[in-house]
């Protein structure tokens, strides 16, 4: 399955996140979290990203679709993904959807956790009191003036993508204001009338193309019965022409041996010779009317039996 969770900065995508990844055995993929992990280990992109991110800004669409192209390569994403801040913008959208479509994948759903922004900062708010209570580090992005920035980066950039997304079907919109508990079994709902309604679609068109194969079959068979039985229609034409060849040459056969040693002389034992090998000839004539390639050669030996005897006897 592959899925993009779509919200705003503490909707909830990161928790219903997990809790996805858990149920389908999917991977995570989260861009925030990602370059994150670039700046913490100081790359490249990570020294770029540092400052625009904790600024509240959006970090430039070349750096994270490269880094989105990259990951989904990997053989763990094979199974599937959900992506969570990614896309952030329409090029982003545009850029995934060329990456998808190379690859011959696509998109299950975009689950859109829609929220009050009144909510927003509470709930940016009492995650920064738990991650601070667990003694992890607080996020630099994650205070009331940032978390303004951030939301106006998503309203003027990222929000268009829940028309994008719609216009392909692809939107699924969940009340992000319910309990988490509320959200994951509503998330689980939708996800599960996507995928029987996937599944249908899947067999119908199997269906199509088994009977397309089935009716393909039953043309080849009619063909090659038809074609048979043009054939069994032709052959007794064909016997009788042969027959009548046969005969034609046997005729010859029989003249010209019959001419042969009339021609070169008048005694009995020829006359004799001429006649027996006029009669083989005949006969061979009838076998050969009778069809068969044996009698035909039979006869042609014959002939010539009778042509080297007579040749002998002068
Ligand atoms: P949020 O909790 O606000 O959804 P994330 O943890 O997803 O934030 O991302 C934190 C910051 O990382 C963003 O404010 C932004 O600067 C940067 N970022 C993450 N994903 C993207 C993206 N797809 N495009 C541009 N910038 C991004």
């Amino acid at each position: 399955m592959r899925l993009i969770l779509l919200g705003p900065p503490g909707a909830g995508k990161g928790t219903q996140a997990k809790l996805l990844v858990e149920r389908h055995g999917i991977v995570p993929l989260s861009t925030g979290d990602m370059l994150r992990a670039a700046v913490a280990a100081g790359t490249p992109i990570g020294l770029r990203a540092k400052d625009i991110m904790e600024a509240g800004g959006l970090v430039p669409d070349e750096v994270v679709i490269g880094i989105i192209a990259d990951r989904i390569e990997q053989p763990d994403a094979a199974k599937g993904f959900i992506l969570d801040g990614f896309p952030r913008t329409v090029p982003q959208a545009e850029a995934l959807d060329r990456l998808l479509k190379e690859r011959g994948l696509k998109l299950d759903a975009v689950v859109e956790l829609r929220v009050n922004e009144s909510a927003l900062l509470q709930r940016v708010e009492a995650r920064v009191a738990q991650m601070t209570a667990r003694g992890e580090a607080v996020r630099a992005d994650d205070t009331p003036e940032v978390l303004s920035r951030r939301l106006a980066a998503y309203r003027a950039q990222t929000e268009p993508l829940v028309h994008y997304y719609s216009e392909r079907r692809l939107l699924l919109t969940i009340d992000g204001m319910m309990s988490i508990e509320e959200v994951t079994r509503e998330i689980e709902r939708v996800l599960s009338a996507v995928v029987a309604a996937d599944a249908k679609a899947a067999r119908k068109a199997t269906a199509r193309r088994t009977t397309k194969k089935g009716a393909a079959r039953r043309a080849a068979a009619s063909a090659r019965a038809a074609k048979s039985a043009r054939k069994a229609a032709a052959r007794p034409a064909k016997k009788a022409k042969a027959k009548k060849a046969a005969a034609k040459k046997a005729a010859q056969t029989v003249s010209k041996s019959a001419r042969r040693p009339a021609k070169a002389g008048t005694r009995k034992g020829r006359a004799k010779a001429v006649r027996a090998g006029a009669a083989r000839g005949r006969k061979a004539a009838q076998s050969r009317a009778a069809g068969g390639k044996k009698s035909a050669k039979k006869a042609v030996k014959a002939r010539g039996k009778t042509v080297r005897r007579l040749t002998k006897r002068r």
